[in-house]
């Protein structure tokens, strides 16, 4: 690893929106007619975080350590792929400085559910829910995502070499 006190990484994600599957974000379920279709329980904010950190490390994405065709990870909770980023982090000897993260969905509206998301994120990650950005917009209307057939998630994520905070 570089002798760099500080690594950053972004992550992307998106999930096709269905009927009768649970919409959950951040580990978060939300109340929505639709939910995300995927192999794991498709959290795909989640996942972009993961991918983040995974990034941030110059390590493969989420789809190396969790083959989406392997049927042990069917309907696994992404909060275990965050945890695996998490436990490659410290192997490394990095910790989490903070996060930065965008939903963008056309429906629901997101606002009522931050607070929530962030707590969620904050309790895995091991930091302050101040410490997480979290940010929703639509798609006005336009594209796959502005039409309700999918939710694209964003995610930037610093690492901080412990001893270094
Ligand atoms: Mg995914």
């Amino acid at each position: 690893m570089s002798k760099l006190p500080f690594r950053i990484g972004h992550g992307y994600d998106l999930h096709r929106l269905a009927k009768d599957r649970k919409l959950i974000l951040g580990g978060v379920e939300i109340p929505h007619d639709h939910g995300l279709i995927g192999h794991s329980d498709a959290d795909c904010l989640t996942h972009a975080l993961a991918d983040a950190i995974f990034g941030a490390l110059g390590l493969p994405d989420i789809g190396h350590y969790f083959p989406d065709d392997a049927p042990e990870n069917k309907g696994m909770d992404s909060m275990l792929i965050l945890q695996k980023a998490l436990d490659e982090c410290s192997s490394l000897g990095f910790s989490v400085g903070n996060a930065d993260l965008t939903i963008v969905a056309q429906s629901p509206k997101m606002s009522p559910y931050v607070d929530a998301i962030k707590d969620s994120l904050a309790r895995t990650l091991k930091i302050l829910p101040d410490e997480i950005g979290l940010k929703a917009t639509t798609n006005e209307k336009m594209g796959p995502v502005g039409r309700e057939e999918a939710i694209a998630c964003f995610a930037v994520c610093l690492l901080v070499k412990e001893g270094e905070e």
